[in-house]
């Protein structure tokens, strides 16, 4: 305990290394964590938790309830030199019960609404919800002394497989990998080659298409409609050529992109139907789990996603045994017996700290993602504000709610974007360049400069995402609304 304690009421902690000057202002029922500093001039309210790490400086003054997460940096000084310029005291107030997420910094002249958030998404508040179970599995994994391909992934892969509907999953180490992995797979089998085509949506995280160029194969953009934002199953017949191989469906923001239509395509013409599953774990379809309706999926356990490792990780979930085999050589140096080499494979491996990690955070995916479902719940039922337009609303089976994205109209996103951040909410847009416009793909032979994808380009410009994870308070999800349905620009 510090010794400045006596000069704060005697309901308020504050915890070792501190330091509080003598005329800081501190109420009644805070919670201080160690290794902060508070000045002079700095104003605390009552039932204040600050974490580790934060200094408060004088003109900062936090009301009541508010929430400082670790390692926050507050600015006071409007241009900070390093020596001997001259001061400019800026104040910065955060009000009542806002929540400031951890390694935020705050400038100062700033004031932050009442109850408002910070950070579009907190990985440590996440973390946090199980953090006495991850530190336990990772303490005996790091006790047991047996890092790679062990038991921990042959419990993970087998639970993740029950989970997902599948004979087999092959944990490999990210999502781009278990996508790159199928394609080349079916490449080693000969069931494609390169130069052969992909039909996959035109609006997609780069990955999806990085895994089909990566593997010599030519994707072939479709667009998507607006009300779903997944791929428009109209467009896809016309793009089938004597060369197609594969429907790559992408289960973007959490939404099942799958149809009739696409089954019957995929029927009619003997095409693989791959999906792109990074984003959906735990999604369904006609009573299948999405990973589970095509013929491979590949899925990410980047840590923001759904089900969200403390690293990179992944995973290909198949019932085609031999496509299985042949993606665990691939992935581990292409080898299936110890220094016997079939492909020309590279090393990328799911550790077992990341498997027993997983392992544990898959146990509570439901439940998180019943969370997700009551969040997007009250989005949909109360956001009312002529610019935005909420993308049709599917059965809580079919959306996952990855991410909530929303469209804003007449160019109204960036200012909506603004709008919200200097109101202490954090949104994100997902993706601001289609990849046919981006840069590596300029001079590809398949992407034609004069290419117009007209819907596609317009998500790019009108798509925000609004904060959207099984940590968010009903307070928060009622301040992000009453924020937009004020919006009018
Ligand atoms: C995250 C993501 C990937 C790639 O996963 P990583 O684990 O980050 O490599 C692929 N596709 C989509 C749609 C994604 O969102």
């Amino acid at each position: 305990m510090s010794d400045c304690q006596a000069r704060v009421p005697e309901s308020t902690n504050i915890w070792q290394f501190c330091v509080v000057l003598p005329n800081a202002k501190i109420g009644e029922n805070c919670n201080i964590c160690s290794h902060c500093f508070i000045e002079n001039k700095a104003v605390i309210g009552n039932n204040v938790t600050i974490k580790n790490g934060v200094q408060i400086w004088d003109g900062v003054t936090l009301e009541d309830d508010v929430f400082v997460g670790s390692n926050v940096s507050f600015t006071n000084d409007r241009y900070p030199h390093a020596k001997n310029a001259a001061w400019q005291l800026t104040p910065t107030v955060v009000k009542r019960g806002a929540s400031i997420g951890a390694g935020s910094t705050i400038l100062c002249g700033v004031t932050i609404g009442e109850n408002a958030m910070i950070g579009f998404l907190s990985l440590h508040d996440v973390t946090a919800m199980h953090a006495a179970e991850i530190h336990e599995a990772a303490r005996r994994v790091i006790d047991s002394g047996w890092y790679l391909q062990g038991k921990e992934n042959e419990t993970f892969e087998c639970h993740y497989a029950n989970y997902i509907g599948t004979e087999h999953c092959i944990g490999c180490a990210n999502g781009l990998d278990a996508l790159i992995w199928i394609f080349r797979a079916y490449i080693e089998l000969g069931v494609m080659q390169p130069g052969d085509e992909v039909i996959v949506p035109a609006n997609t995280f780069i990955a999806t298409i990085l895994a089909i160029t990566e593997n010599g194969l030519t994707p072939v953009l479709v667009e998507p409609r607006r009300e779903t934002l997944e791929m428009d199953d109209l467009h896809i017949e016309a793009a089938i050529t004597p060369r197609t191989k594969a429907i790559c469906i992408v289960h973007l923001y959490g939404r099942c992109a799958m149809t009739e239509k696409i089954a019957d395509l995929c029927n009619r013409y003997n095409l693989k139907l791959i999906e792109d599953n990074a984003q959906a774990h735990g999604c369904m379809w006609k009573g299948k789990r999405t990973g589970s309706i095509g013929d491979a999926a590949g899925h990410s356990f980047y840590p923001g996603k759904n089900l969200g490792a403390l690293g990179d990780a992944g995973a290909v979930t198949t019932n085609d045994a031999e496509l299985a085999t042949a993606i665990r050589a691939l992935a581990n140096y292409g080898s299936q017996q110890k220094y016997v080499f079939r492909y020309a494979g590279r090393n990328s491996r799911l550790d077992e700290l990341q498997a027993a990690i997983l392992d544990v955070k898959l146990k509570y995916l439901d439940e998180d993602i019943k969370r997700r479902q009551e969040v997007a719940a009250y989005y949909y039922d109360h956001i009312a504000n002529p610019l935005i337009e909420l993308p049709a609303r599917l059965p809580d089976t079919s959306n996952v709610y990855h991410l909530f994205p929303v469209l804003v109209k007449d160019g109204k996103r960036d200012a909506l974007q603004a709008y919200l951040a200097a109101n202490g909410v954090g949104t994100v847009i997902h993706y601001p360049i289609p990849p046919h416009q981006q840069e590596c793909y300029a001079h590809a032979p398949w992407n034609n400069p004069q290419l117009r994808l007209p819907i596609t380009e317009s998500l790019a410009t009108s798509e925000l995402s609004l904060p959207i994870s099984p940590c968010m308070t009903h307070e928060q999800v009622k301040y992000v609304v009453t924020q937009i349905n004020k919006f009018n620009d």
